[in-house]
């Protein structure tokens, strides 16, 4: 896409907060609520004389993530210290890794607007966090709960051109961490943090521009208008002759525009050395494979098996493979009704309806995955109809109850006796003798649905359609 004879190119930074109980390098707690300054040993005050100990757990979850996107992971990786000051960083300068980042070289894949999109991974690499700052006004106060919570910065080869598919990138992304259960994904809470890197050049034109930095979005939503509003803001500079500087920049949603931070330090400006406090990172293959055979099916994978084996639309697999809660909670529905595509017509119109209107999680619905694969058997085995099913379904989300139990209580099992069926036929033919009439003269034509719908409504509902209709057309003839 271009805009104006322009081609936008865009890379994005991702800090992936890694959901360990301790931190990245000591035992502090990394729960979000915490009092002030509560989580904070002298290693995240950063003390000298304290040493950092890697969590393994923070490295397991960087490798399942590598693997997920397709990265190579090294065996050898090095943690280094990225120098600069800043009032929640005590130590001055902060662990990461540089030139021998645990994961490199990987890839992702989405869709955007049906089209494949296909973005390069740079690099995944492991860091703490800082603390933060609270401004009060006339005088600021440090927090460093959040001091040395570990990260994994996963950054993107430029291969980005539209803002569209910088938010499906960021989307995608969070919807692997969240599979793997590395990551809460909550952008509101900080758990992940997108900064995005933007520039343009001449459609045609190979040397790429000048890159500015728009840091912290904390929603995909604001990616897509921060990008945006940037990339007008810097072809329109690039018009006027002006030169793009390279800095750091931030999202105002209230304004809708990009405002300037600070100029951007380059990497020779942090001097980067390997920590001495840090031995080499090191991961073995046996590390790496058991990693490996406890990975979880991946969206696309697992979209696309439930459209080959389950015969779903693209549509539903998609729909149902957005959240991993919502594809286990749809294939225990299809293991019980073994009725796939109804099953996905549940949970994707009713029961998602619900749980958006009632603001809750699938894993907190009322009515569990079983109950739900129940009642769809219920009406496949004519016990009950589609429309009747709807009734029961609300009593199910208000009681949690089971289906059979409410069907019984309220004397809903469907009419399948003929005579029954025949008798309201007749009775409803009979209020409606004006009606018979002009049917069969011929007066009025498609008098035949009233019909249906005026014994459907004498039955409350319970009637067999398929037998109403045979009846009424038997009767009618
Ligand atoms: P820095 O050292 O400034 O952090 P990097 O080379 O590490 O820069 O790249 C950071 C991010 O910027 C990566 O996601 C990369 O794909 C992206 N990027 C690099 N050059 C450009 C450019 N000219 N335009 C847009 N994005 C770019
Ligand atoms: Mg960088």
């Amino acid at each position: 896409m271009s805009s104006r004879g322009y081609e936008a190119v865009i890379g994005i930074e991702i800090h992936v907060q890694l959901s360990t109980k301790s931190k990245m390098f000591c035992a502090d707690s990394t729960a979000f609520n915490g009092g002030d300054n509560e989580n904070v040993s002298p290693v995240s005050a950063g003390m000298p004389g304290t040493l950092p100990v890697v969590n393994k757990v923070a490295v397991e979850y960087a490798i399942k993530t590598g693997l997920a996107l397709g990265c190579n992971i090294r065996k050898k990786s090095i943690f280094a210290r990225k120098n600069y000051f800043y009032p929640d960083m005590p130590k001055g300068y902060q662990i990461s890794q540089y030139d021998q980042p645990i994961c490199e070289g990987g890839r992702v894949s989405f869709k955007v607007d049906g089209k494949e999109k296909v973005v390069g991974i740079t690099r995944a690499h492991l860091e703490e966090d800082a603390g933060k700052s609270n401004h009060h006004g006339e005088y600021t106060l440090i927090n460093l709960n959040r001091a040395g919570i570990p990260l994994l910065e996963v950054v993107s080869e430029p291969d980005i051109r539209t803002p569209a598919e910088a938010a499906e990138y960021g989307r995608t992304i969070r919807q692997i961490v969240r599979y793997l259960d590395v990551c809460d994904g909550n952008l509101e809470e900080g758990s992940l943090r997108c900064d995005c890197n933007v520039s343009v050049r001449k459609e045609g034109a190979e040397k790429f521009g000048t890159k500015v930095e728009i840091k912290n979005i904390n929603s995909f939503r604001f990616v897509e208008k921060a990008i945006e509003y940037e990339i007008e803001r810097q072809i329109d500079a690039v018009e006027r002759g002006e030169k793009i500087i390279q800095e750091t920049r931030l999202w105002d949603p209230d304004k809708n525009r990009t405002f300037s931070m600070r100029t951007k330090e380059d990497a020779q400006d942090y001097r980067y050395f390997p920590d001495p406090d840090l031995l080499p990172l090191l991961v073995s293959d046996k590390m790496i494979e058991d990693i490996r055979r406890v990975m979880p099916e991946l969206p696309l994978v697992r979209a696309k098996r439930f459209q080959d084996e389950h015969g779903l639309p693209e549509y539903d697999a998609s729909v149902l493979t957005n959240e991993k809660q919502i594809a286990d909670y749809y294939e225990e529905v299809a293991k019980e009704s073994k009725n796939f595509k109804a099953s996905s017509n549940w949970i994707m119109t009713e029961l998602i309806r619900e749980l958006n209107t009632a603001n809750k999680e699938i894993t907190d619905s009322p009515i569990k995955a079983q109950q739900l694969g129940r009642l769809v058997s219920l009406i496949d085995n004519g016990t009950i109809s589609g429309k009747i099913a709807k009734t029961v379904f609300q009593e199910m989300w208000q009681s949690g109850k089971d289906a059979e139990v409410i069907i019984k209580e309220k004397g809903l099992v469907q009419i399948t006796d003929p005579a029954a069926i025949e008798k309201i036929v007749d009775e409803v033919l009979a209020a409606n003798a004006q009606n018979v009439e002009d049917h069969k003269s011929g007066k009025k034509k498609n008098l035949l649905g009233f019909f249906v719908g005026a014994v459907m409504k004498a039955s409350k509902g319970q009637a067999n359609p398929d037998l109403v209709n045979k009846i009424l057309l038997e009767k009618l003839k």
